[in-house]
């Protein structure tokens, strides 16, 4: 994909905190994070041009049911809020082991396949394409159907004049493949109709296109349109919480874990912590066979001590 796809560099997420953290040391940043500053830092192109270091980034709150928090009464603001037991040193301990930033997300992770020097509506259907086929997928397979599709022309025009075998030939093997190609066709005639070839700027409105669920949508409120709306909650993220404890009670399904770490984490955290649980989920949490032995939080996983 080298000199076809400038992907930005998602980098230091949490600014000025990253450095913070090391292995073995309890960090103080709670406050510094929960005010909602610094809360992602989506890359930055080669050139610089983009893509964004936001010094602010907005954070909009779905309603209760449609995913994200909404504002808590006065006697909910009152009870002690549950939050798991150890978290801020194995969220600490996370970002050292992620500080290389070398994980198969950070080169070719959804964020990074899309031109960051096309015109803004068409970046943001590229940051939704490829959220779209990066489900059930591989992050290099995802990159490698991505460059192919921007060598080809990614645009809402594009795909539209395309027939569904010739999409189905580009995307090919993404998982799922087939179903993607009937999803991409519908949501793109649906952006070209009813957004003027531009993606909607909502949660609700985006979990409306087909094949796009809250995953999906979050995470491109957070890359397309840089407001924290709620966390991305794939299968590492997930399956990370769970090991961790970081859900009050074991959770059955991705969106489930989403609403339960919603409830605690803050909010200046949501918009890193999935790049940086699917990375750490890519290299040292494994789904399968995880390294427990050199992962700097094996003393203080409640996981770890089964294994
Ligand atoms: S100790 Fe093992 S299960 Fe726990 S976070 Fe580390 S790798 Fe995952």
């Amino acid at each position: 994909m080298a000199g076809a796809v400038v992907p930005p560099l998602r980098s230091g997420r949490v600014p000025g905190v990253g450095g913070m953290w090391a292995a073995g040391r309890r960090v103080s940043s709670r406050l510094a994070l929960s005010g909602g500053e610094g809360g992602g830092v989506m890359g930055e192109t080669p050139s610089g041009k983009r893509h964004h270091r936001r010094g602010k980034v907005s954070i909009a709150y779905d309603a209760p049911g449609g995913g994200g928090s909404q504002g808590a009464s006065s006697s909910e603001a009152k009870k002690p809020k549950w939050e798991p037991k150890n978290w801020e040193q194995q969220l600490a301990n996370i970002q050292e082991m992620r500080k290389e930033r070398d994980a198969p997300v950070d080169r070719m992770g959804a964020g990074k396949c899309f031109d960051a020097d096309a015109p803004p509506e068409v970046w943001r259907y590229q940051v939704l394409l490829s959220l779209m086929l990066s489900s059930q997928t591989k992050d290099q397979v995802t990159a490698a159907a991505m460059m192919r599709l921007r060598q080809h022309g990614l645009t809402v025009d594009s795909i539209l004049e395309m027939d569904n075998a010739a999409l189905g030939q580009l995307i090919y093997p993404v998982g799922f493949w087939k179903r993607k190609v009937q999803y991409i066709k519908q949501t793109t005639a649906i952006l070209k109709r009813d957004y003027g070839g531009d993606i909607p700027k909502t949660v609700a409105a985006l979990v409306q296109l087909p094949g796009v669920g809250p995953k999906m949508a979050h995470l491109v409120m957070d890359i397309a349109w840089e407001t924290v709306s709620g966390i991305g909650v794939d299968t590492h993220v997930h399956r990370i919480c769970n090991r961790l404890g970081w859900t009050k009670k074991e959770t059955g399904l991705p969106e489930e874990t989403r609403q339960a770490l919603e409830a605690w984490l803050p909010r200046g955290l949501w918009s890193e912590i999935n790049w940086l649980l699917v990375g750490f989920g890519q290299q040292v949490c494994l789904p399968v066979r995880p390294r427990c032995a050199t992962c700097l939080n094996h003393g203080i996983c409640p996981a770890a001590r089964k294994r």
